[in-house]
């Protein structure tokens, strides 16, 4: 799951972020106060930060050379938060280590574009190692799936799908990061259709009266089961 770290002092503010961030299916953790800022990051790992230019005690221009200094944050992508619509601030924001930046009042739509786009292209390369669990093996030159050694056929989109679960063994993920992962978060997608195409998975996987390998967990998505 997409996890990212709000860093904002303002509660309203906060409150509007993690509600839309959620509904497109990221995990969010939020930091209120700049001086915990890198303990916060260092233990949850972000895939993300929203940083607030403007918090007490500390400024989001420092905390953001800081996470640029740091072995092991300085790739985590930022997006800068500001109430100020200088030229100049945006300038300096970016030039010290930003990848974008958002002027507030701003409109949520564009901030969940640009925190999609920027995901899209700091995204380390996709896997092409051979996948394998509970029994499963994807073949990413082959493009095939065997269970217990014994071929699965479906489709490419339950082969994407499959490919996001046995990915992380286990982890549940949500329908709207399925959708978010597989269908490019297309507006034109309804959740159902994740759905749809786990059902048309699952008949292809549990063939032959083999136990079911996916996990559904009601309201939450759906996981590999790793003692299946
Ligand atoms: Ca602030």
């Amino acid at each position: 799951m997409t996890k990212i770290l709000i860093v904002e002092d303002e509660q309203g503010l906060v409150t509007l972020l993690s509600y839309n961030l959620e509904k497109q299916g990221y995990q969010v953790s939020v930091c209120m106060d700049g001086q915990k800022v890198m303990n916060t990051v260092a233990g949850d790992k972000p895939d993300l930060i929203l940083m607030d230019w403007m918090l007490p005690n500390v400024s989001g221009v420092e905390l953001c050379q800081m996470i640029r200094q740091n072995y092991e944050t300085k790739e985590t992508p930022i997006i800068m938060l500001t109430a100020r619509g200088d030229e100049a601030d945006k300038v300096k924001g970016l030039s010290q280590g930003a990848d974008d930046y958002m002027t507030k009042p701003f409109s949520v739509p564009e901030l969940m574009a640009r925190i999609g786009a920027l995901l899209r292209r700091t995204k380390t390369a996709p896997v092409r190692e051979n996948l394998s669990c509970a029994g499963l093996e994807m073949n990413f030159a082959t493009h095939q799936v065997t269970r217990d050694g014994e071929p699965v056929h479906m489709g490419p989109t339950e082969f994407r799908l499959l490919q996001e679960l046995m990915q992380k063994p286990g982890h549940v993920i949500s329908r709207e990061e399925l959708l978010r992962l597989v269908w490019g978060g297309s507006i034109f997608v309804e959740l159902r259709t994740v759905d749809v195409h786990i059902k048309r998975l699952r008949a292809a996987l549990n063939f032959g009266k083999k136990p079911d390998i996916i996990r559904t967990v009601r309201s939450a998505g759906y996981a590999i089961k790793v003692d299946a």
